[in-house]
């Protein structure tokens, strides 16, 4: 039976390698020792996903591929920094981290303080922040603080607790959580063969472009990879600070992730897009919510609004796409965590109160 022996054959040879997590996978390249305990849950190591409808969407021969974030552990890019920064929070003998969050950071913080057996405290923005993330800071056993403010006036208060008071910021001021994400851009490379020509990716408090741009700078430097991608940055246009170039007082969007109007890794984020060449552009809710539609029905892939705004920036840019160009879309959190949204963006039938017969069904399918 050739089935038979082909099953046998697998068994006998392990055709997938145990994935241990970013830090043993790409030690070398971050900042840990022995001494370093690493506190992991196997994060890292998410798909690049070809997406057709999108590249027909864009025409002229480019690629796009996504790099879906939303599958690690917690569901966000943030356990890629947060591995680093409770590994090394450990290291330096801390029994506590905080951390202000518009939800993604939050979940993260908790799930791997919990798991080094630290405490976490984290401040939301009251009544902003998606039901599922919310949900994962109080099971994995957070202190949440639901502040009567919004996320930078929340990001200011930790920064003062952490400063007065035996506690570490685990926000992305804390250089540990850069290096880890900039693993990211390792991963686009090594599925590749080489950077993107684009890399397309949503902005909230500029830290994960900033991590890009050092992992492919890095890789470059060390002879992974021929070229650098222009880093393509998305802001929504009520919270679109490095678009306008000033603070936004009141920042307001669909895409609460990336709700932040004073991005605390402004500086590095500039550098970043002048030295690739890339930009900072604006996309409204509606082209976030458009784009966030498509990747669900037509790609199969369900990631939270934030996330979608790299896809409607690249969909409204396209006519700036070199032809037969390489272009990735970064996919930064699950849509499990705002199921809120889903429910009331999508242009799919919903039936209620079917009487539970077969007729009835039947008929109500068009049959
Ligand atoms: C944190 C987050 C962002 C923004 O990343 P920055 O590093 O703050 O620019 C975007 N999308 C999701 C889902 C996030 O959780």
């Amino acid at each position: 039976m050739p089935l038979l022996s082909a099953l046998r054959r697998l068994g006998s040879k392990p055709v997938m390698q145990d994935w241990p997590g970013l830090i043993e996978a790409y030690r070398s390249w971050l900042p840990v020792s022995a001494a370093t305990p690493v506190i992991t849950l196997h994060e890292g190591a998410t798909p690049l996903i070809p997406a057709p409808v999108i590249s027909e969407r864009i025409g002229r021969g480019v690629r796009v591929f996504l790099k879906y974030d939303g599958l690690n552990p917690t569901g966000s890019f943030k356990d890629r920094g947060m591995t680093m920064a409770i590994s090394k929070a450990r290291e330096a003998g801390s029994e506590a981290v905080i951390c202000a969050s518009t939800g993604n950071t939050s979940a993260s913080a908790a799930a791997y303080a919990r798991r080094a057996g630290m405490r976490a405290f984290v401040l939301i923005p009251d009544g902003y922040v998606a039901q599922g993330k919310l949900a994962q800071a109080l099971l994995y056993g957070a202190e949440v603080l639901a502040v009567k403010g919004n996320f930078d006036r929340a990001l200011a208060i930790v920064r003062e607790v952490a400063d007065k008071y035996p506690i570490t910021l685990v926000n992305s001021l804390n250089p540990f959580r850069l290096q880890g994400q900039k693993t990211a851009a390792f991963e686009v490379v090594d599925a590749l063969g080489d950077a993107p020509n684009w890399l397309c990716i949503p902005v909230g408090n500029a830290g994960n472009i900033s991590a890009y741009w050092m992992g492919f700078g890095e890789y470059k430097a060390a002879g992974r990879c021929r070229s650098l991608p222009r880093m393509m940055g998305f802001q929504a246009a009520g919270a679109a600070p490095m678009v306008i170039g000033h603070t936004v007082e009141q920042p307001d969007t669909i895409a609460t992730a990336i709700r932040i109007g004073n991005p605390v890794n402004k500086e590095k984020a500039l550098k970043a897009q002048g030295e690739s060449q890339g930009a900072f552009m604006a996309v409204t809710d509606a082209e976030i919510i458009e784009a966030y539609k498509l990747l669900g029905s037509g790609e199969g892939i369900f990631c939270e609004p934030a996330s979608a705004a790299s896809v409607a920036g690249l969909i409204k840019r396209r006519e700036e796409v070199p032809f037969g160009a390489t272009v990735v879309c970064v996919l930064t959190g699950n849509g499990l965590k705002d199921p809120d949204t889903a429910i009331e963006n999508n242009d799919s039938k919903f039936h209620t109160g079917i009487e539970p017969d077969t007729a009835t069904v039947a008929q109500v399918l068009g049959f």
